[in-house]
């Protein structure tokens, strides 16, 4: 079966295996092509990013796994880059880049709060209250508006590869505690962010990480959204954003069902050749 993932972490970021065991998981699960894909270097301090001194190694480290494991599994080596409007992204002008196969785009951070740190909407419920009161006057609907409004900016102007987890400002938003999902300026915030993806190359991941790190009951993106961007026809993949091993393919099976239910009929995966496309049906019979 044509399996494959292009989304996930190791011990240089907030993954605690190291690549090869990553890489030994993917294989064993039967997956054709595994893409590594760390938390880029930032120009500020995080617990969760790599350190720009290990980017040649990570990259350097990678290649040689690509290599090791050529016979076994396809290896590919990408970064997930943080989109920071306010600050050019200096990875992406770092040399290693001409050895990166692909990028995946983030947003994470939002806004500042009180003591000029970055909010990031990825952290706890708490941490989301507090950046929508310190960062945006508690005005949420602000807040989400200007998530998308990043997400729209980063396609057209870094047309990543893979756009990430494209809801993530749900996250904590569970039975609707902070927005509800269902209201007119919500879908036409995300439709716009769509119409702007759907210009571009980009290809939106449908991310199981979410619910295999037991954060969410839905992937992302939400259904809702997943029809909008099959009515745009906007290309999608499948990832697991895999912190561990064991999850290197969490979710596959389950999220090809769900497209096939909803009428999707291409999937794209990542190749040494590029993108290609393969019909859902026959990936499910293979
Ligand atoms: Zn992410
Ligand atoms: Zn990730």
């Amino acid at each position: 079966m044509l399996k494959f993932n292009y989304h996930s972490h190791t011990n240089y970021c907030d993954g605690i295996y190291t690549a090869e065991e990553m890489i030994k998981s993917a294989i064993e699960k039967g997956l054709c092509y595994y893409g590594v894909s760390s938390h880029a270097p930032l120009p500020f301090d995080t617990d969760w990013t790599m350190k720009n001194e290990d980017l040649n190694q990570y990259v350097d480290e990678v290649l040689y796994l690509k290599q090791k494991y050529e016979n076994r599994i396809t290896v590919l080596v990408g970064l997930e880059i943080d989109y920071l409007p306010d600050l050019e992204s200096f990875s992406i002008k770092d040399e290693s880049m001409s050895r990166i196969d692909y990028i995946i785009g983030s947003v994470h951070f939002l806004g500042k709060l009180n003591d000029s740190t970055r909010w990031t909407v990825d952290y706890d419920k708490k941490e989301f209250e507090k950046g929508i009161r310190e960062s945006f006057d508690g005005d949420i609907m602000s807040a989400v508006k200007t998530y998308y409004k990043l997400i729209g900016d980063m396609a057209e102007t870094i047309e990543p590869d893979i756009i990430a987890h494209l809801d993530l400002i749900k996250k904590n938003n569970f039975g609707n505690y902070f927005f509800d999902d269902s209201e007119v300026w919500y879908i036409e915030t995300v439709r716009n962010c769509l119409e702007t993806i759907a210009s571009t190359k980009s290809i939106i991941e449908i991310n199981t990480g979410g619910v295999a790190r037991g954060f969410m009951t839905e992937f992302y993106p939400s259904d809702r959204i997943l029809r909008e961007v099959l009515a745009m026809k906007i290309p999608v993949t499948i990832s697991s954003d895999a912190h561990t091993a064991e999850n290197v393919a969490f979710g596959f099976d389950d999220v090809l069902v769900k497209l096939e239910d909803m009428g999707f009929e291409k999937i794209h995966y990542l190749t040494e050749n590029g993108w290609q496309e393969s019909d859902i049906r026959s990936l499910k019979w293979q």
